[in-house]
């Protein structure tokens, strides 16, 4: 394995935050954040901070994972449409299978996503759990 340490400590606070891009060119927002416009090609976006809550879309139940993940199995794959319209995919969380409705309300969350054993290194990454607020 690979570890950029600039890379991945940029792409924690990011992931911090949820911020996503903004392409300078066509507008459209992407997440996570990317360098080039995976909608028009466009090669200058600058960084949008997201807003932290949304509705799940669609899911997907995984119940066999990668290694590194098994102990959160079965992975719970969210489609959510954030409240500004921005479809983002990540894990849900706080929830089991059964519990997951679609259009359900949720709340963006900073947990561990992976756990590489051999190096000690944990990941973490955001994920949506059920929101309280509502
Ligand atoms: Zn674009």
């Amino acid at each position: 394995m690979k570890l950029s340490i600039p890379r991945f400590w940029r792409e924690r606070a990011s992931h911090y935050r949820l911020v996503g891009s903004r392409c300078k060119s066509c507008g459209k927002i992407s997440y996570p954040p990317k360098p080039v416009c995976p909608y028009c090609g466009h090669r200058e976006t600058e960084e949008v901070e997201l807003p932290r809550r949304g509705r799940v879309l669609s899911y997907t139940v995984i119940y066999t994972v990668p290694d590194g993940f098994r102990k959160y199995a079965p992975l719970i794959l969210g489609l959510v449409e954030l409240e500004n319209g921005v479809r983002v995919v990540a894990p849900l969380t706080d929830v089991m299978p059964h519990e997951v409705r679609t259009g359900m309300k949720v709340e963006a969350v900073l947990r561990r996503v992976q756990e590489d054993g051999e190096h000690g290194v944990i990941y973490y990454g955001v994920k949506f759990r059920p929101s309280m607020e509502y």
